[in-house]
């Protein structure tokens, strides 16, 4: 009986952890409320002056029909008109695999982040801000052990079916929801679905954005298909054989997801098809490696972990592309002043001393 009410009581304090982890947040999963002071203060920030006058489309299921009258060539829709705009597509370091993995955090990232580091690889983690608060341990992990992050919206709904302010209230409370838990500023994101127009764009560079999309449909790891794994590693391997083919000028940035086992499972083996044809792997930070990885960081990260030996793209085996100065340590340490408040990681430690006052009593 002592052991079942410990137990109940160890839970109760867990879940006492995700309450608290909580608070302040908007609901998870859902486009957050535009009339809330939190976003009604940041839309006062922001001049949207000149914005193109596209009006949100209708939702699709989950992506949006492309529109039925004529397009014109200025929305520059990327699902419609293969349209990039001034995205980033391709990494921009020779040889090499721009490494990208979106949705998460989920507790399938841990597996792949064990794995990484034994690879020696870092990589970008789009994460979503409702995933973000629920999991923000591991978003830490992802941090201190040289990755990057970047944001993937806070509900995931394609953003060209929204409006600006909504578009402006998924940005910016994914961005304090890192920003509380890291200190880190986001300055890249990728928008859901790879749904992105003009009139996003605008929005999204107002606020400091850099947009990533992924560098062609060959380069979809399709991990989010139902269908067998080895259709997705033979036609992958198809797409690596072809780069290995080109003259490597220019990296590749995949599409890649750590939201379930079956993703975290691929990934590792893909990589072994680029250490084979001797490509370079990085994050986004690494591929854009004359720029500041964060808003709020003049310091790229190192795109190698602690202790790798980095080396020139296409020379050599080791599994990073170097990167500029600076390290991933001065920009995790970089606490923001003032970011403390109601923050995830306050929570989190409040409820952590909870946990271990319930702990020891329940030992004494
Ligand atoms: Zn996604």
């Amino acid at each position: 009986m002592i052991k079942v009410s410990s137990l109940t009581i160890l839970l109760l304090a867990l879940a006492a952890i995700s309450a608290q982890n909580l608070t302040g947040y908007p609901p998870r999963d859902e486009v957050p409320d535009v009339n809330s002071p939190q976003v009604q203060a940041w839309l006062k920030e922001i001049d949207l002056t000149g914005v193109p006058a596209i009006a949100p489309y209708p939702p699709g299921d989950p992506t949006p029909a492309c529109p039925t009258a004529a397009i014109n060539a200025n929305d520059c829709i990327r699902g419609c008109q293969s349209c990039n705009g001034d995205d980033l597509f391709e990494c921009t370091a020779p040889n090499t695999w721009g490494v990208t993995f979106d949705d998460g955090p989920a507790p399938s990232t841990s597996t792949l982040l064990d794995y990484l580091r034994n690879q020696k690889i870092s990589a970008s983690f789009f994460v979503m801000g409702s995933n973000v608060i629920m999991y923000p341990d591991i978003l830490k992990r992802e941090v201190a052990e040289g990755h990057h992050l970047a944001s993937h919206t806070w509900s995931h709904h394609a953003l060209t079916t929204l409006t600006n302010a909504q578009i402006v209230a998924e940005m910016k409370w994914t961005e304090k929801a890192v920003m509380d838990i890291t200190g880190l500023r986001l300055k890249y994101m990728r928008p859901p679905y790879g749904e992105i127009n003009n009139r996003v764009r605008f929005v999204l560079k107002r606020l400091g954005y850099v947009v990533v999309d992924w560098t062609g449909d060959e380069f979809d790891t399709l991990d989010w298909q139902p269908i067998p794994e080895s259709e997705k590693i033979a036609r992958f391997t198809r797409s690596l054989d072809a780069y290995a083919a080109s003259p490597r000028t220019k990296g590749f940035y995949c599409l890649e997801h750590d939201i379930t086992p079956e993703g975290v499972s691929l990934a590792q083996k893909l990589v072994p098809l680029g250490v084979a044809r001797n490509i370079s792997f990085a994050s986004v930070a690494g591929c854009e490696a004359g720029a500041a990885a964060y808003q709020n960081s003049i310091a790229t990260p190192s795109a190698s972990l602690p202790g790798t030996a980095t080396a020139t793209a296409g020379t050599g085996p080791s599994r990073s592309q170097s990167a500029s100065a600076g390290s991933v340590t001065s920009s995790v340490t970089a606490k923001v002043p003032g970011a403390a408040s109601h923050t995830g990681g306050v929570a989190l430690s409040v409820a952590s001393v909870f946990v271990a006052l319930v702990a020891s009593i329940l030992l004494a």
